[in-house]
């Protein structure tokens, strides 16, 4: 557990913490009850069902991310299907490499996440835990044990490399440093990779295998050309996406930071690869000030953050381009805005072996929370990756057609099949052959055409033909000519800019906005944004009078009228507990119903930090306008 602070600077207890959340219904473990009763596999974690006031919060963050992103930047925004058949993950590679690699405990039968078993006992040997296993229980080698494992740590840390160490790498860590699991200190398999999608079938066919989505962008791609129709045929655009997404986390451990079913939004932004991937708004965004922890600066063994401009960073090519710039600061200005502490975010550029190979830059923005620096949102540039894989794999065009404003003039080595004749001599393998020869580079024609002046006849590879995927073809079949062909229009593949999270951002800022007051440990408060908190306003009546019944009904009920959220506490406590037993739930404003209130309807308005209100009006502003209340009954 990292040591991190509250916001009033005491330790945080993530014990009490989590206790207030599960009390206050922001969620509970799913299907509880009959966890408790004994009945259910410990296969069934990483499920979590979300009460009222979270999921209240959940809706208003996903509103502000509306908003923020889809609203203000006119952004298409789609709701795909979750449900996907196989041939869709087969070509975007989730089938064969979204995996993690796996160990399972000798005796218990229990699996591990590999590069996180490794560090957890790293971490508990620094720790000096004598019960970590391994080398480091043995006394007489324990101090060199420790400094084996202060140096492995600090280099896995250091260089971020663990995470994408492959099972053989993790295998020889695991040997050498006799890494066992650490519930029971039993010897753990050697890893092996495990795929993280969940498998099912569509309809009553078994030959119709599908998956869930692990995340919402493929579906996105897929309707890319009906998009840039919407879109009048204009570049770039955005289209965005907000659902739910499934990974089979081998082992979630990590309350709701690591879940099987999570809320992702994501954001696919296509645009022009020529010209830099400038963005137009840049300039919006160019003088916010990030903290940034680059690839150089991890790969020289720290994690000093590096405080510039978004502008500089452009400039000095840490972040690859405008518009990935760009993003970072929306996502900046965004996590800002529903309440993230400065102080505990900072952007971590990906390491070249953690990036998928078809990356140009990937920035994580990493939230601190008691369990360590987490990724909250991603923000990579996927190059044309999907985009030219679907459209390889189906035919369908996925690309850009533009008017060029000066036509193109190339030269073209071009193929001229002799229909006539190519049908009847091929037969059943005409269009392969004629397949092959249509993807012949131009090299390959013009070193081709010689053949054929010289043999008459070249021969290709056309692969599922007899006898062994050769084929001969004479020069009265096809021919090889340079032309030159003007080209009106320019056709591309756009690349694709994707900031993607949510789901764990809630969970990162509920950590941010806790605190307690000194005297009262046990009750926390959470300072939650007005435009995020999911009560608004909290109704306390000085008496539970019939007179006072009616006049609350119709405060709630205006209050409702105008998209307010109130809940009323009307317990007999005082009123300063009241106030405090509804801190909890991060309740922004109070309305004390008093005497006042049933002779001349005026109310007392609380807030619970004096900070300004919907950020248009402070409290100096209001007190201009209304007069302050003067307590009339003992108000603690
Ligand atoms: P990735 O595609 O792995 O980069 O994940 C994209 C985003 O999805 C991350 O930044 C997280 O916010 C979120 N995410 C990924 N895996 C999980 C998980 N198991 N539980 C909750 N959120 C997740």
């Amino acid at each position: 557990m990292s040591d991190t602070k509250t916001l009033t600077g005491d330790p945080f207890i993530r014990g009490l913490f989590e206790s207030l959340l599960k009390r206050r219904l922001f969620y509970t473990e799913a299907f509880e009850i009959y966890r408790t009763s004994g009945s259910l596999h410990s296969d069934s974690r990483g499920l979590f069902d979300y009460g009222p006031p979270g999921c209240a919060l959940q809706s208003n963050i996903f509103e502000v991310w509306r908003r923020h992103f889809v609203l203000e930047e006119d952004m298409l925004e789609v709701d795909c299907t979750i449900l996907t058949p196989e041939e869709v993950f087969k070509t975007s590679g989730h089938v064969d490499k979204f995996e993690d690699w796996m160990c399972k405990d000798s005796k218990s039968g229990d699996f591990l996440r590999a590069n996180h078993l490794i560090e957890n006992v790293l971490e508990a040997r620094l720790k000096g835990d004598k019960t970590a296993r391994g080398v480091a229980v043995d006394d007489t080698e324990k101090g060199d044990a420790k400094v084996d494992a202060k140096k492995e740590k600090r280099k896995i840390k250091d260089i971020k490399a663990i995470d994408n160490y492959d099972g053989t790498e993790l295998g020889e860590l695991i040997e050498r440093l006799d890494i066992r699991n650490l519930d029971g200190n039993n010897k753990v398999s050697p890893p092996v990779p495990f795929n993280l999608i969940f498998k099912t079938t569509l309809g009553p066919n078994s030959a119709s295998p599908a998956y869930l989505r692990p995340e919402t962008a493929q579906g996105q791609f897929l309707n890319f050309k009906k998009l840039l129709d919407y879109n009048q045929n204009t570049m770039p655009f955005a289209s965005a996406s907000i659902g739910k997404s499934f990974r089979n986390e081998i082992s979630p451990r990590s309350g709701l930071l690591r879940v099987r079913e999570f809320l992702m939004a994501e954001i696919e932004h296509f645009v022009d690869p020529e010209g830099g991937k400038k963005h137009q708004r840049f300039n919006e965004v160019n003088n916010i000030q990030l903290n940034l922890l680059d690839r150089a600066t991890q790969l020289s063994g720290k994690t000093d953050l590096r405080n510039m401009t978004l502008e500089q960073a452009v400039e000095k090519k840490i972040v690859d381009n405008e518009t990935l710039g760009y993003f970072l600061g929306r996502i900046y200005l965004f996590l800002l805005y529903i309440g993230v502490d400065k102080s505990k975010l900072r952007f971590r550029q990906h390491m070249a072996n953690e990036m998928a190979h078809y990356a140009a830059d990937c920035w994580d923005a990493e939230l601190l929370t008691s369990y360590g620096w987490i990724e909250c949102v991603g923000c990579a540039d996927r190059s044309a990756y999907d985009l030219t894989v679907h459209s390889k794999k189906t035919g369908g065009s996925l690309i850009v057609r533009e008017p060029r404003l000066e036509p193109l003039k190339i030269e073209e080595w071009q193929v001229d099949i002799n229909k006539a004749k190519f049908g009847p001599t091929f037969r059943k393998d005409e269009k392969s052959v004629e397949a092959a020869l249509q993807a012949l580079g131009q090299t390959q024609r013009e070193e081709l055409s010689e053949v054929l002046k010289e043999n008459g006849h070249i021969t290709i590879q056309v692969p599922g033909t007899l006898p062994d995927d050769k084929i001969d073809v004479s020069k009265e079949l096809v021919s090889f000519e340079k032309r030159t062909i003007v080209q009106n229009t320019r056709d591309y593949t756009p690349n694709v800019i994707e900031p993607s999270g949510i789901g764990r951002i809630l969970y990162s800022l509920l950590e941010h906005v806790y605190w307690h007051r000194p005297d009262d440990v046990a009750r926390g408060v959470l300072s939650l944004p007005l435009f995020v908190a999911p009560t608004k306003v909290l109704i306390v009546p000085l008496s539970n009078h019939q007179t006072f019944i009616l006049v609350i009904r119709r405060v709630s009920q205006r209050l409702r009228q105008f998209g307010i959220s109130c809940r009323v506490d009307d317990s007999g406590a005082s009123i300063g507990k009241r106030y405090a037993r509804n801190d909890e739930l991060g309740i922004p404003l109070g309305i004390t119903i008093d005497f006042d209130t049933i002779k001349d309807d005026s109310i007392t308005l609380r807030e619970r930090q004096h900070e300004t209100i919907d950020n248009q009006e402070v409290w100096d502003d209001i007190f201009k306008r209304l007069p302050e209340f003067i307590s009339q009954e003992g108000d603690d």
